[in-house]
């Protein structure tokens, strides 16, 4: 392992200014990591790592993955992509270049370096599922030519091309299924359901329920998540995953409308809207993997994880 003059472990994470990217930078530098950010800002926020520029051991580079990029660096998380279907779906073209063009650049760098580097995959990678909950050695059933596929099949392109540098190029990969995540620094525009129903609720406009709000997501509380994240990279050379990161309580997007209801107090009404095309009916992971190898399993409730994410967009609203 290379060390710097501060004989501290120099950490890349790409995305590092988007939701999950700024909490993993928060959670390594308190690891005592020194951490390089990079993100071009397309869904990322300065506001989210805002916290963090003083600190002598984290350095911030605006770059679009798309381009190549040399560094030394012993390890690279790599998350940079839009991960909300508003902004992966306003370019589509860009979302696969980041995807295929942004990984083959960060496989590069982790080949010439000798770097560890970690794939955000998701649980898109299962499309609609047909096999209930998913396990890692399920397939998929992914729709290549509709809406969501410059995101679900760049992800799955992603994933081949970190197991092609494996075989090829022994390069040390690492590869999670993220499933819904929530919590503070989610973006405030970003339509996913979380952050939209609480946005809805605090405002006290309608509650957008797509469809009937029977389809099923799981839903991950960050600081479970990075711990998730951070236990797979410390795992050793020969665990290479996929891993399903997430939490196995599925909840019902109408109880969720109704949960957040409740812990905002909002009166908001419930709107039922057209459902999008390709949107999964049920999501849930099988974490067998996850709690054998990694022994990690969520420990917050959708209750108390609820909690949190309100007060910040409370937070976000006043200010505003
Ligand atoms: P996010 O949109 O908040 O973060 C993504 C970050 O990547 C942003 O800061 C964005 O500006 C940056 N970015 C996008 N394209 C880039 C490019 N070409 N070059 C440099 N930076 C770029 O999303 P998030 O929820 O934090 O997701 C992070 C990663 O985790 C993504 O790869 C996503 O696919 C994956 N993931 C997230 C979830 C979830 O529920 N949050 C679920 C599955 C997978
Ligand atoms: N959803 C909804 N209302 C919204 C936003 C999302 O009913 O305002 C639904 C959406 O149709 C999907 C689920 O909530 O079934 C999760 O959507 P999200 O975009 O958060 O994540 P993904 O579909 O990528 O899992």
């Amino acid at each position: 392992m290379r060390i710097n003059r501060w004989d501290r472990e120099r950490i890349l994470v790409t995305g590092g200014a988007g939701f999950l990217g700024s909490h993993l930078c928060e959670r390594l530098l308190e690891d005592n990591a020194y951490v390089i950010c990079l993100d071009n800002y397309f869904t990322g926020q300065r506001r989210n790592i805002f916290h963090l520029i003083d600190n002598k051991y984290f350095e911030l580079i605006r770059h679009d993955i798309v381009n190549p990029i040399f560094l030394e660096v012993d390890k690279i998380y790599h998350l940079a992509c839009p991960a909300s279907p508003i902004h992966y779906q306003y370019n589509p073209v860009k979302t696969i270049k980041t995807n295929v063009m942004g990984s083959i650049n960060m496989l590069g760098l982790a080949k010439r370096v000798k770097a560890r580097i970690l794939q955000a995959s998701t649980s898109e990678i299962y499309g609609d599922p047909e096999v209930h909950p998913q396990p890692e050695s399920y397939w998929g059933n992914v729709n290549p030519i509709g809406p969501r596929s410059c995101y679900d099949e760049g992800k799955r392109c992603a994933e081949t091309l970190f197991f092609d540098y494996h075989r090829q190029n022994h390069v040390a990969i690492k590869v999670v299924r993220i499933f819904n995540t929530y919590g503070p620094r989610m973006h405030p525009d970003d339509g996913r359901v979380v952050s939209s129903f609480i946005i809805q609720a605090l405002l006290g406009e309608p509650i957008t329920i797509f469809g009937e709000g029977e389809q099923t997501r799981s839903f991950c509380y960050v600081d479970d998540m990075i711990e998730g994240i951070i236990k797979m990279m410390e795992t050793p050379d020969n665990i290479t995953g996929p891993i399903n990161l997430g939490n196995p309580e599925e909840t019902r997007i109408i109880d969720l409308a109704n949960m957040i209801l409740r812990l905002t107090g909002s009166d908001s009404e419930i709107r039922f809207m057209p459902l999008p095309k390709d949107d999964p009916q049920k999501r849930r992971p099988d974490i067998t993997k996850a709690k054998q190898i990694l022994n990690w399993e969520p420990r917050i409730s959708l209750e108390d994880g609820l909690k949190e994410t309100i007060k910040y967009f409370k937070k976000i609203i006043e200010e505003k």
